[in-house]
Order: structure tokens, then C-alpha cells, then sequence
């Protein structure tokens, strides 16, 4: 599998990020002003973070350990660690389940992430961007996407997901992340049927408000059950999805879009 594993996850990325680009261009939700401006920011972060995660996979392997969320997945079978490791259940429940629980652990990981000052100044370079549209979904500092990766690689333990599942995980979190930040309008009707089981962009701009109680709702990526279940799901915002406004309170003047001030963010003080 691990030979596929590079191959698969690039082409779901390029195919998913390419359709939405497509579609945010067809059926604009809002009018952008800074636009493709933000473009060689936002995707040049990302280069950043593989290049990040390359480090600290190489560091892993040099001290002899599983290095990355499938393979501490394989290390966690073989030795019959973690909840479902244990359990004798078919595979295919084996694989729902770690899904399902993979899901509610990135929604929980996201409330801690905007709930710890020190976690927050990380995070809050994804809350910078003006703008909200695909390339949204991928700015992330470094920091928080290293962080990001041990937590998860410590999630895998626990529950015993089988490699599989981390895997399909992984590549539906990314192609679920860059629908629900695309600058596209979906029709009313199939937002309304979506958003009963799915966050979809209306859900999940909200999130991206300048409004303190509007960024503190719907932390889901994928399933909106974890924001219906601990009350923090909001259906709309309050000045409406063409008129409200995305970024970080304060910092609106700032050069949101220069890759070096993204990079400086966590350390700058208001
Ligand atoms: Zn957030
Ligand atoms: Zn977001």
C-alpha cells in the first residue's frame, strides 16, 4: 500500500483542489477583491509544510520510528495496540469506526487549537487569509501542521485505526476541507440536504467571521454532528454569507498575503 500511498493522496489532491477551482469560477459565492493575490501564499505554505513534515519524518526514521500517521497505524497492529486492536470485529466496522472517531478527534483538536492562547497564535494564521476560498483550506503554518501530524500520529495509537482507514481518512479530510472552503455556491436546496450530515462552505465561512462568537462555531471539517452534538453548530451568519466579514479582528490592515508575515504571524503581538 505504501508504494500507492504518495501517488494517491497527490492525484486526490490535484483533482479535488482543480474541480473546486472550477466550480468557485463557475458559481462565485462572494465577489473577491485580493483573489488570486492570496494564491502564491496560500499554496506556497504548503510546500513549506511538506517540506516540514519530510523533516520530521526523516527525524523519526533516524531514531527508528514509525514515521507518519499509516505507519505508527501498521506498528500499532503488529504489536496489538490500541482500542480496536483489540476488539474482534470485522474489518470493514473497524475501518467505519476509526473514521467516524478519527473525525470527532480533528474537531476536538480544532476547539483546543482556538482555547490555548499559545495553540491559537498558530492557528490563527488560517484565520488571517481576507478571503475564503480553496486555497484557504491549505494555510496552515508549519508549526501547526507538525503539531498536527503528532497528535494525530498519537490518535492512531489509541484507537488502533487500521492503516486503511488513516489513509482514507487523510485523503477525505483534504478533499473535504477544500470543498468546504471554496468560494462556491452551492444551490440552496442541496446545501440544506448536505449540511444535515456534511459542512459545506455556507457552514464552515462562518468560521472564518472577524465576529469572536461566530469563529468560536462550527469546528467540523467533515461530519457537522460534533458541532450539532456540543452546541457549537450555527446555521448562519449574522450580516449574511455575501456581507460578513472574514479574517482576524485587528489585523485586517495587514499583509495577509505576504508568505513571510504568515510565516511571523504567531510571534507577532496586537
Ligand atoms: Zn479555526
Ligand atoms: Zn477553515
Amino acid at each position: 500500500m505504501l508504494e500507492y500511498e504518495s501517488i494517491f493522496r497527490l492525484a486526490s489532491f490535484v483533482l479535488i483542489f482543480v474541480l473546486m477551482a472550477i466550480l468557485q469560477r463557475w458559481r462565485p459565492r462572494r465577489e473577491m477583491l485580493l483573489g488570486l493575490h492570496r494564491w502564491p501564499a496560500n499554496l506556497g505554505v504548503v510546500l513549506l509544510d511538506t517540506l516540514a513534515v519530510r523533516l520530521l519524518f526523516a527525524v523519526l526514521q533516524y531514531l527508528a520510528l514509525p514515521a507518519g500517521a499509516i505507519a505508527v497505524a501498521l506498528w500499532a497492529q503488529s504489536y496489538h495496540i490500541g482500542i480496536l486492536n483489540m476488539l474482534m470485529l470485522p474489518a470493514v466496522v473497524h475501518v467505519l469506526i476509526a473514521i467516524i472517531l478519527l473525525d470527532l478527534a480533528i474537531y476536538l483538536q480544532h476547539r483546543v487549537f482556538h482555547a490555548l492562547p499559545v495553540l491559537w497564535r498558530l492557528h490563527r494564521v488560517h484565520h488571517s487569509d481576507l478571503e475564503f476560498d480553496v486555497t484557504t483550506a491549505v494555510r496552515f503554518h508549519p508549526l501547526e501542521i507538525l503539531l498536527s501530524m503528532l497528535i494525530k500520529m498519537a490518535v492512531v495509537v489509541l484507537l488502533g485505526a487500521p492503516a486503511v482507514a488513516v489513509l482514507l481518512f487523510e485523503v477525505i479530510l483534504n478533499g473535504m476541507a477544500m470543498f468546504n472552503h471554496a468560494n462556491f455556491r452551492l444551490p440552496i436546496k442541496l446545501d440544506g440536504w448536505l449540511r444535515r450530515l456534511l459542512v459545506t462552505p455556507d457552514v464552515h465561512r462562518i468560521h472564518h467571521s472577524t465576529l469572536n462568537h461566530e469563529l468560536n462555531s462550527n469546528f467540523g471539517f467533515n461530519l457537522i454532528v460534533w458541532d450539532r452534538l456540543f452546541g457549537t453548530c450555527r446555521a448562519n451568519p449574522e450580516l449574511g454569507h455575501t456581507s460578513m466579514s472574514i479574517g482576524l479582528e485587528g489585523w485586517q490592515q495587514s499583509p495577509t498575503h505576504h508568505l513571510g508575515w504568515m510565516l511571523r504571524l504567531p510571534w507577532l503581538k496586537k
